[in-house]
């Protein structure tokens, strides 16, 4: 996955995508800085960006271009559904999914996030959560999204795996394990969606997880959407149902002022370069 080096001596962080390759962020500013029992945190403001949210030295989240990549995790799920009643994000402690789940006519959304230090940061420098947050409708958890989901007696009509890549306490929401649990607290008819990475960079991810998601799901898709500032700059997501297929919806129930979510983009999201197609072994 990515390595990168945050070295504000040379007041630059640099996110290396590619061994010889990458992003880089000039810091006007280190804002936060902290290492969770999970993660290192960081928050730098760049002139460009904006802030820019840093977990382990990996890009999460920035000021500027985070609405590529909240709207296209969250409305192609919510917008398949006649009622999202009770919709659960695992991860996403930046508040951004849980920003745009909320715009929504749904009865309650749940945001589980492990670290408790990344909604501290979040809370200080993204105003977004703090708003997300003082919905009556947001229920906020500090767990393990893995624990959480077996324990939980909810059923949702929306699962929205918001992780960071496959690495430390977000492994496990990339595995067969974690997805066979999340179709026992699906409701029926209900979506599930996850954010898979980039997706010319992470290609033999894909296909793993199409092998057995494929087998569990009667609707399997990919689809993926332009992030500026995440590996390769497209980034890909997972569509799960054993109902709605996100190609044969004839209603879509699209929130008004959103900045990139649109009913030609959606169905422009789920087509696959050949590359793409290979590795999913789809015709
Ligand atoms: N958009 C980012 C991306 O695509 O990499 C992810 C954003 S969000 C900040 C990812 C969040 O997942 C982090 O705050 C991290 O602490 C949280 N997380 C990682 N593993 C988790 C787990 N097992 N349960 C709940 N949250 C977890």
């Amino acid at each position: 996955m990515k390595k990168s080096t945050l070295s504000t001596e040379r007041r630059e962080a640099r996110e290396y995508q590619t061994p010889s390759s990458g992003v880089f962020f000039r810091v006007k500013k280190v804002l936060y800085e902290k290492k969770s029992p999970y993660q290192k945190i960081e928050v730098v403001e760049n002139e460009f960006y904006g802030r820019v949210l840093f977990l382990d030295g990996l890009v999460q989240t920035t000021e500027r271009d985070e609405f590529f990549y909240h709207e296209m995790l969250v409305h192609p799920a919510l917008a398949c559904l006649p009622r999202p009643d009770k919709v659960l994000i695992i991860g996403g402690g930046d508040g951004g999914a849980l920003r745009e789940a909320l715009k929504h006519p749904l009865k309650k959304a749940w945001l589980v996030e492990i670290d408790q230090e990344v909604i501290r940061a979040c809370q200080k420098y993204f105003p977004w959560l703090n708003e997300a947050m003082s919905d009556p409708r947001a229920e906020l958890a500090i767990a393990d999204g893995f624990d959480f989901i077996q324990q939980t007696t909810e059923r949702f009509s929306a699962i929205i795996v918001d992780s960071s890549d496959p690495v430390g306490p977000s492994t496990v929401l990339h595995e067969r394990d974690f997805y066979l649990k999340l179709k026992k607290i699906l409701a029926p008819g209900g979506v599930i969606v996850a954010q898979a990475g980039s997706q010319w960079l992470h290609l033999e991810e894909h296909s793993k997880k199409a092998k057995f998601l494929k087998k569990m799901f009667k609707v399997c898709r990919f689809y993926s959407a332009p992030v500026p500032t995440y590996p390769a700059g497209t980034w890909c997501y997972t569509f799960l149902s054993d109902k709605i297929d996100p190609l044969k919806i004839k209603k879509l129930r699209i929130p008004a002022g959103l900045k990139y979510f649109n009913r030609e983009v959606f169905l422009a999201s789920f087509a696959l370069p050949n590359f793409m197609k290979q590795a999913l072994r789809e015709k």
